[in-house]
């Protein structure tokens, strides 16, 4: 069964992130069905997640039974809705940061379930990723279409709503550029998909080494990247900490529609 970020602890949403040893381990529960679930701390406890306990499924009607080994095989035309294994909203991100600063945002992007996610969106056609649904860490019901986003949409929606958020980026890479030690992967603003504005992925100094290799294979591709877009002095932005997690590289182009 899908493992998950989140589960409920008595009438509380919390991440496994969260968890630490003030937290007694039988009272989480699915979010959906509220059938029982088991924390885990991952390999080398760095990768939190919530688990089914042996010999307890979710309930039938859960949404958690029609996840991820469906959305894989999008050949099942039945999956309509998904429980989100990422975060569609930067809300707790937020609450992470502020209750555990040791436990920084970059932590979050490296489980497996990131990765996961955005390798399933490529076996998915463009009618079928906006015809999908996410049930958030929240309950709430996001279209998968309204958090892929083209730079242009991600500017005029930072422009418009002023709080931050988490979406996937859909752009085109062009060739990266190094500055002082980090890298900056310009998106083309004046050709594929008709972007205008400039839009860069940046990989700060500290975490260029560790993504050496995929480097090598990163540029004039088309990408979904899964982050925080930002505004800072030198223009718009989103910070990729790992490209293996982070970013999902299509190596064919579809016909896009979007
Ligand atoms: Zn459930």
């Amino acid at each position: 069964m899908a493992r998950t970020n989140f589960a409920l602890y008595f009438d509380e949403i919390v991440d496994a992130f969260e968890v630490d040893d003030n937290y007694s381990t039988k009272n989480f529960k699915c979010q959906i069905c509220h059938e029982k679930i088991q924390f885990n701390r991952g390999i080398n406890h760095k990768d939190p997640h919530f688990k089914n306990w042996p010999k307890v499924e979710h309930l039938n009607n859960c949404a958690f039974n029609n996840n991820y080994k469906r959305f894989n095989k999008y050949n099942d035309q039945n999956v309509d809705k998904i429980v989100s294994t990422i975060l569609p909203s930067a809300k707790r991100l937020t609450v992470i940061n502020n209750q555990y600063p040791n436990r920084t945002i970059i932590e979050r992007y490296f489980g497996r379930r990131s990765k996961e996610f955005l390798s399933a969106l490529n076996m998915l056609d463009n009618d079928k990723i906006n015809e999908l649904t996410l049930i958030t860490e929240y309950g709430n019901t996001v279209k998968l279409g309204d958090i892929i986003l083209r730079q242009d949409e991600i500017i005029e929606k930072m422009k418009n709503e002023n709080i931050e958020f988490i979406c996937i980026l859909k752009g085109y890479t062009s060739q990266i550029i190094e500055i002082k030690g980090s890298i900056k992967i310009p998106l083309t603003s004046n050709g594929k998909y008709k972007n205008k504005n400039k839009f860069d992925l940046f990989l700060p100094a500290s975490y260029v080494e560790k993504n050496n290799i995929q480097l090598k294979n990163i540029e004039n591709k088309l990408i979904f990247c899964y982050g925080v877009p930002e505004k800072n002095e030198y223009g718009y932005k989103m910070n990729v900490y790992s490209i293996e997690h982070q970013i999902f590289i299509q190596e064919k182009c579809k016909v896009d529609k979007k």
